[in-house]
């Protein structure tokens, strides 16, 4: 590794290290509440005084109960006179909350929370209670947020103007460490270490953007003066997460431009044109830009990191191949990786199909092989027989060794990890990689997720394609839908019957997928032929359905999720999916993608399985709408963004990146962008950080990532 090294031991200064002091060794914690604490994550000083508050209450308008305005919003200190829980439809927990003007009632709805929340307040309790008026038999708060206080012992309450709200779990409740315990010992450590807490972003970058000092951001962030203060404070923090993760992106892509050497393969590419000559369809130009972009990368003497993202159904599979002629053209063999067996074997079938002609062997290598062939075919990887090579996981793992890897493209990428994605890598000597997924993420996380990968986006759809029609019907009228299948396969169609999504476990998705396929067969479609597709079946019946209904043996395949990435049988016209209101959008998105990949109409139908006494929860409503709406994969993950949030949509971490505990990608956002051009800035300037400015980044980094350099390795 020629770029990046933390090698220059400067042993970092004191200061980091007090900050990165156990947890224990702050005062007023012990053993106990280390341990609560290290369950939420919380290890070191530093993680300590990173747990900013959740919200503040505002006590510089503090009111008197009795002047409380209906339909304003108000906050009030006041004792707890009463508490009771009222069951019934809905329960509610109910609080008389009393100073020495008068008297308040807050309400908060749901049996779920009534019997805890009793628990929680006691007659005696010191609260503040921040909320809007209403008025029914008499003024009362509905779900205020609140907070205990304590007459001595939190100064806050006589000195702080806004009040600090934490976050705090059941196992840190029982330990004291309630948000006024987080309190009672974030105040006297900050007092103590503020002047301490070192500086990590360089000056010209906090000068430009306006930035308070870390310590002071730190410090602004637990006890503001004002929620403004707060706000700004909060932001500080969370573009020095933003910036750190950036320089990481910068450095793992710094380092895989101008690390070692790559494989510069051959221009000159005949097979690739013969293969392309030979396609039953034109190229779109889109797909032809795609191509060019990756031939640029790949006759360079670095290696590729490449991004392919395309819709479902935007034609990736024949940009991929081209990518792996390129590489057996030059010599070397190629890799592709798909995450389950029957999108292997599809790939494999399509790569055999189109290559028989010009002669290039395709070797297929998933899990399940017999004893035998398997030697046989990792005999062929290892000796260089087999020049293209397709499979599942099976393709890491350990006994396989390549005879000289060129190039690994991995479909579905949102399927893997970086650390498989990083030992396929490791089996050839810094092979080109290139990427495929179908999950169009939404700009600001791409920058984050894929933040060092360079991109190509297939745009639009092969031409010809007809729009899908979705709409979405109650579960009382799945009979009618079933009509509906039964006319399209009369015409000649075949069709997909997704059963419901059973969260508990796999084994209940199963039965649910054998008992739906029973009654589709006795009782709907006797007449008609009736296929089954589950997960849990053997990979070679797998194979077998796919092939026999890809062959037209079946007319309606009935199956789990399993169906969801890459499946291609554009004969394929219609699918209804069962209690559709258990899917994720992204989910929907990838089935229906199943559909609408020949020159027919197409429909999907969402039944939804909601409780028809009941009002659709908003959250179903929505997804169901936004997929009848639109087909367009980009704007869908950007509504699934705003639903799920940013943390729950893509695990950063499983990209191999720091969690974000206080910035979000969608709300700072704008940060997000700055914080990367700041970052990538300074790593082309000074992509060693041997810049004496950059000195406190260099032991940041090193400090907090001592994987760092492992991770560069990798990249
Ligand atoms: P995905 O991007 O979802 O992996 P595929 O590569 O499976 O999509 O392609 C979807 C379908 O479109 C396949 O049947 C493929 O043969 C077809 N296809 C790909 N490119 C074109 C094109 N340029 N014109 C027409 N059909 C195409
Ligand atoms: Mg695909």
């Amino acid at each position: 590794m020629t770029s990046v090294t933390f090698s220059e031991s400067s042993e970092p200064p004191a200061v980091i290290s007090s900050l990165s002091q156990p947890i224990e060794s702050v005062k007023g914690i012990g053993e106990k509440r280390a341990k609560a604490l290290l369950g939420a994550d919380i290890e070191s000083v530093e993680d300590l005084l990173l747990h900013i508050p959740r919200l503040y209450l505002d006590r510089r308008n503090l009111q008197p109960v009795s002047q409380v305005q209906v339909d304003t919003s108000a906050t009030v200190v006041g004792t707890v006179m009463k508490t009771r829980v009222r069951s019934g439809r809905p329960g509610r927990f109910e609080l008389v909350l009393g100073d020495e003007s008068g008297f308040l009632k807050c309400t908060w709805f749901g049996n779920k929370w009534m019997h805890g929340l009793r628990k929680k307040f006691n007659p005696g309790d010191l609260l503040i209670v921040s909320g809007k008026v209403s008025f029914f038999n008499g003024k009362q708060m509905v779900t205020p947020e609140y907070d205990m206080l304590t007459e001595e012992g939190d100064d806050m309450l006589h000195t702080g103007r806004v009040i600090p709200v934490y976050r705090s779990t059941a196992g840190l409740r029982e330990v004291g460490l309630d948000s006024r315990g987080f309190r009672r010992i974030i105040k006297p450590l900050l007092d103590l270490l503020v002047d301490q807490i070192p500086e990590t972003i360089p000056a010209s970058i906090s000068r430009t953007l306006g930035l308070p000092s870390r310590s002071a951001a730190i410090y602004a962030a637990h006890f503001p003066e004002s929620p403004e203060e707060a706000e700004q404070a909060r932001s500080r923090l969370a573009f020095d997460e933003l910036f750190y993760m950036e320089l990481l992106l910068a450095l793992r892509k710094h380092a895989a431009m101008y690390g070692e050497k790559g494989i510069a393969f051959q221009s000159k590419s005949p097979l690739a044109r013969q293969f392309v000559s030979r396609l039953p369809f034109e190229l779109t130009s889109s797909q032809k830009l795609v191509i060019r972009e990756i031939h640029g990368d790949m006759c360079r003497p670095i290696s590729m990191n490449r991004l392919l993202q395309g819709d479902v159904g935007s034609g990736k599979t024949v940009v991929a191949a081209i990518a792996l002629l390129l590489s057996v053209e030059s010599g070397y063999q190629a890799a592709l990786m798909a995450p389950t067996e029957i999108l292997a074997e599809q790939h494999a079938m399509v790569l055999q199909d189109m290559l028989s002609d010009i002669n290039v062997p395709v070797t297929f290598l998933v899990g399940g092989l017999p004893a035998k062939v398997r030697r046989r075919r990792l005999a062929e990887v290892a000796d260089g027989t087999a020049k293209i090579i397709v499979g599942t996981h099976a393709l890491i793992q350990e006994e396989v060794t390549f005879q000289n890897l060129g190039l690994a493209v991995i479909d579905e990428q949102h399927r893997f990890g970086v650390a498989q994605r990083a030992i396929l890598k490791e089996k050839g000597e810094r092979p080109d990689i290139l990427v495929m997924t179908a999950t169009p993420i939404p700009r600001t996380l791409a920058l984050t997720v894929y933040g060092d990968l360079d991109v190509s986006v297939l745009e639009g759809l092969p031409p010809g394609r007809k729009p899908i029609l979705t709409r979405w019907v109650p579960e009382t009228q799945t009979e009618e839908v079933y009509e509906t299948i039964r006319d399209e396969v009369n015409k000649g169609r075949q069709a997909y019957v997704v059963c419901p999504l059973v969260e508990e476990s796999e084994k209940m998705d199963l039965k649910a997928a054998v008992v739906l396929s029973k009654h589709l067969k006795a009782e709907i479609y006797p007449d008609l032929r009736v296929g089954l597709l589950h997960g849990k079946m053997k990979s070679i019946d797998k194979n077998t359905v796919m092939h026999a209904f890809k062959a037209g043996t079946f007319d309606i395949l009935v199956s789990t999720t399993v169906i969801e990435v890459g499946i291609d049988i554009p004969n394929a016209t219609i699918m209804a999916i069962e209690q559709a209101e258990r899917f994720g959008l992204a989910q929907l998105h990838q089935l229906r993608g199943r559909i609408g990949r020949g020159p027919h109409a197409s429909t999907c139908i969402l039944i939804n399985g909601c409780d028809p006494d009941k009002p659709i929860p908003d959250d179903t409503l929505r997804r169901l709408q936004i997929m009848s709406e639109t087909q367009d994969g980009f704007k869908i993950a950007e509504e699934d963004l705003k639903i799920r949030g940013p943390g729950e949509f893509m695990g950063t971490r499983q990209h191999g990146l720091p969690g974000l505990k206080i910035a979000d990608v969608l709300r700072d956002a704008e940060w997000l962008r700055k914080s990367r051009k700041a970052a990538f800035d300074l790593i082309e300037q000074d992509p060693q950080l041997i810049d004496p400015a950059h000195a406190q980044i260099r032991i940041t980094l090193s400090h907090h990532y001592a994987d760092v350099a492992i991770w560069l390795e990798v990249a």
